[in-house]
Parts: C-alpha cells; structure tokens; sequence
C-alpha cells in the first residue's frame, strides 16, 4: 500500500508528463473508507492523523455512473455545460447552508450530529457528480487534468519558498 502511494506521489511532483498514468486513475490505493491514516505528518503539516479516501470509486468510475443514470432518464438534454455548472453552483450552495451560522468548524467536525454528517456527505457527492458530470461534457480529462494542475502548483508554490506562509505567489515571486 505504502508502495502505490509513493508511485502516486512520484507522478505527481511529475510536472512534465501529465499523462504517466497510463490507465487512467489509480486503483487499489491506500485504505478502506474512513479510515484514519496513521502516517506521521507530511509536508510540514501539524495533523497528527490524516484522512484518506477509499480507493474506489474512481472519477471515471463516477463518471460512468452517473452517465447510466442520466441516459436511463433521457436527461441529456438537460445536462449541457452551462446548467451542470449552475446545477453544480447550487449544490455548492446546500454544502454552505450547512455551515451557516456555526463561526469557525474544526477540522473533523467536532459536536455534529451524524445526521449532519450524513447530510453533508450527500451536498457534498452532490458538488463532485456534477463537477464529473461537467468536466465529461466540456471534454476536460479530469484525472488527469488535475495531475497537472497540481504540478503547477507546486511549480507556483515552491515549498522552500512559502513554507507556512499564506502569501498569494505574486508577494514573493522574484
Ligand atoms: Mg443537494
């Protein structure tokens, strides 16, 4: 396991070859679903545990579900880019509603009920099915666009540079 997510991590400090993977995302990572990931903490960060996902399912995998389910109720004609996007925006918006009025959350969510909880796993599957959704409809390879942008980001962000600092890149660019 500790092997796929240093073959993971190596293509993404990759900035050069935003298509390494070759088939696609990578499946049969890390650990089961809410599972505490014990690592010590990277990167400099202070969490003394880290959440992980579950390996599956994958974005295409999402993708191709939620296309099943738009085709099985002929909502194509609905679904183009500019109302996916709209759709998405909303749904973002449910996620919001839910932290509305509750100053500062902690990471973690300490004192919500799992109702709450629950709810806001839903708004946010929600946000992520229309994003897939959107990103397929505007031809945008997701996984591995984000690949990409993030080797971008760290090309923006070099670590030496903005170790504990929240400064935008264009306060310290020389
Ligand atoms: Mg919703």
């Amino acid at each position: 396991m500790a092997e796929r997510r240093e073959e993971i991590e190596g293509k993404l400090s990759d900035a050069t070859a935003p298509s390494s993977l070759a088939n696609g995302t990578p499946k049969g990572a890390n650990t089961r679903h809410g599972d505490q990931d014990t690592r010590p903490p990277q990167n400099g960060l202070k969490s003394p545990q880290r959440f992980s996902f579950s390996a599956e399912p994958t974005m295409e995998d999402i993708r191709r579900l939620q296309a099943e389910f738009t085709d099985e109720r002929d909502w194509n004609q609905f679904h183009q880019p500019r109302n996916l996007l709209l759709a998405m925006v909303g749904e973002v918006g449910e996620v919001s509603e839910l932290f509305q009025w509750r100053g500062e959350v902690a990471e973690g969510l300490p004192g919500w009920t799992e109702a709450e909880r629950e709810q806001l796993s839903h708004e946010l599957s929600d946000v992520l099915i229309y994003l897939l959704e959107l990103a397929e409809k505007c031809r945008v390879d997701l996984p591995q666009a984000v690949l990409k942008k993030m080797a971008l980001n760290r090309l923006k962000y070099p670590a030496s540079k903005v170790h504990g600092s929240a400064k935008k890149y264009t306060e310290y660019q020389d």
